[in-house]
């Protein structure tokens, strides 16, 4: 694995291993799949991923104005696979429909009369969309893979393309665009890859979220402090989900294996969304205080409850109105 500018570089054997390793505690319910159209293959040297990687991100900073490159990753047409936006956060990729989506952007231009997908790229698209239903707890179906094409731009209402549509991720995406191709010439291999995949599955029914209010708390292998070691500490603000309580009040913290955390040393938080654009935080609980971060629509963010009226957000500390937060329920 490479880093450069920020970001990740990998392929798609890598992708898997880091994928399952990493906690993701935002809740993903809908994988995006688009094309970039721009840079299109004629971009694309071999050897310049990550400058193609920084060159979206500033457009989408310097000329969309948004906080971050829009999408999650980059798969390139030699299969690799690039970070972008944080896991942890909505993407910028499908008006209205951001919230609890995973964005993959898939570099090359897949109109008809643009670029012909390269095996390797279109082998690395199936494998990461069935590491991410895996990891996710997702469904193999059009509700769950979702392209850019289905929902009316400026709305973001689903009409599986009948009108006001962009063709992302291209007419010839897999044999096409529309719900139908998806189904027949996507979602078969991306099931295949899937069960080869074998037993990784970390979906289980999340308790709740809590946030980790020591410099470093120990994760152990059961729920007890005379228990060993199972992983490496959690740090400061860290925020884990919760899948069991033992009777001392220890929580359990992964789904498939034995990683306990005391029940002290932490506190429970709610997720929210944003509820408008340029929502704004502030240093305090009141509108004297000094104005902090702008958000945008359907962000989604983590929160300690307070007194009811201004919420703390776990990251930065800055305070939030109520008026600005709808809360999810997952
Ligand atoms: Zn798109």
């Amino acid at each position: 694995m490479e880093k450069k500018f920020g970001f990740y570089k990998m392929d798609v054997s890598e992708f898997k291993d880091y994928f399952f390793e990493i906690k993701v505690a935002r809740t993903v319910l809908s994988i995006q799949e688009h094309h970039t159209w721009k840079p299109s293959y004629a971009t694309f040297n071999g050897n310049n991923h990550f400058e193609l990687q920084r060159n979206m991100k500033d457009y989408h900073v310097h000329h969309n104005g948004w906080s971050d490159i829009g999408q999650h990753i980059t798969i390139f047409p030699d299969g690799d696979i690039v970070t972008g936006r944080s896991f942890e956060r909505s993407p910028a990729c499908i008006f209205g429909q951001n919230s609890n989506a995973f964005c993959i952007e898939n570099l090359g231009n897949f109109d008809a009369g643009g670029d012909v997908m390269r095996p390797e790229q279109s082998e690395s698209i199936v494998q990461v969309t069935a590491v991410l239903c895996k990891k996710f707890g997702l469904p193999i179906n059009t509700n769950s893979i979702v392209y850019h094409h289905w929902f009316r731009l400026g709305t973001g209402q689903r009409n599986n393309g009948s009108g006001g549509n962009k063709s992302c991720p291209g007419t010839q995406f897999f044999g096409g665009n529309k719900v139908s191709d998806c189904e027949a010439h996507f979602l078969p291999k991306v099931r295949q890859a899937y069960d080869n995949l074998g037993n990784l599955s970390v979906h289980s029914t999340i308790i709740k979220y809590v946030s980790v209010s020591s410099a470093k708390l120990n994760v152990r292998t059961g729920p007890h402090y005379t228990r060993p070691i199972a992983r490496s500490p959690l740090s400061r603000g860290v925020v884990v989900r919760v899948f069991d309580i033992a009777n001392n009040g220890w929580l359990k913290i992964s789904s498939k294996e034995e990683h306990w955390i005391s029940g002290k040393f932490n506190s429970e938080v709610k997720k929210v969304l944003i509820r408008s654009n340029k929502a704004v935080s502030r240093l305090g609980p009141g509108t004297e205080f000094q104005r902090s971060t702008i958000y945008s629509k359907d962000e989604e963010l983590f929160v300690h409850e307070l007194d009811g009226t201004w919420y703390r957000a776990n990251m930065t500390g800055d305070w939030i109105k109520r008026t600005d937060l709808s809360f999810v329920t997952n």
